[in-house]
């Protein structure tokens, strides 16, 4: 069994183009281990504003919201930047090609898709995937900063330079906002590539192992 769950994460690491990789001690956070979970109906009404949200145009272009997925009382919460074409048709982040990296990502962790939380900056997909608008941002801020007070996780992995420059109001490039513990709302932020830009660039697909075992230290650290 043990054997098993090893080779399945060492088949991640090598789709993630990592040769090699060092049995580490267990993630020290699991599914459900906050004590502080929010009531049903905090997320109820959260979720039911996000639905009923016009705040900006996109709402007239979108199939259906997308607000998140997975454990709302996770450690480990990832922020991508907009739905793309089949999260506006399934209403769940990450669900494409992206979304199956970002699963092997998680993976290499040693977590579960289930066991994380997972949102975007922007809630609502903007046409043919172009980038989010300032007011857009600005308008769709609000929610985020919620989910984040109401998952309380115990880090933020920004996905992206999108994610990065918005969570971090900064127009530093990723680069070089990559290999530091950021802050966001009092929560350790870690910078990473976006799973889409490393389906197109095999090489840097070791660069985000390196920030994902940042964050692997940060946590274990706090
Ligand atoms: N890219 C993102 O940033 N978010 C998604 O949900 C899907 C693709």
């Amino acid at each position: 069994m043990v054997e098993d769950s090893r080779s399945l994460r060492a088949a991640y690491l090598a789709e993630l183009g990592i040769d090699l990789f060092q049995p580490r001690a267990p993630v020290p956070f699991g599914p459900g281990d906050s004590s502080l979970m929010n009531s049903q109906s905090d997320w109820d009404s959260l979720r039911n504003e996000i639905r009923a949200c016009h705040r900006c145009d996109l709402s007239a272009t979108r199939t259906q919201v997308v607000i998140d997925s997975g454990n709302p009382a996770a450690n480990w919460m990832f922020v991508g930047e907009a739905p793309g074409e089949q999260e506006d048709l399934q209403g769940e982040p990450f669900v494409g090609r992206a979304g199956q990296l970002l699963e092997e990502m998680i993976h290499a962790l040693g977590l579960t898709r289930e066991s994380v939380y997972i949102a975007n900056i922007l809630k609502c997909r903007p046409p043919r995937n172009r980038d989010p608008l300032p007011i857009e941002v600005e308008l769709c801020e609000s929610f985020l900063v919620r989910q984040v007070q109401m998952v309380k996780p115990a880090i933020l992995i920004a996905l992206g330079r999108i994610a990065a420059q918005n969570l971090l109001k900064t127009q530093t490039p990723i680069g070089k906002l990559r290999g530091q513990v950021h802050e966001f709302e009092g929560t350790p932020l870690i910078v990473t590539y976006h799973p889409a830009y490393l389906l197109r660039s095999q090489t840097e697909k070791r660069r985000a192992w390196q920030d994902l075992c940042l964050a692997l230290s940060t946590i274990r650290a706090a």
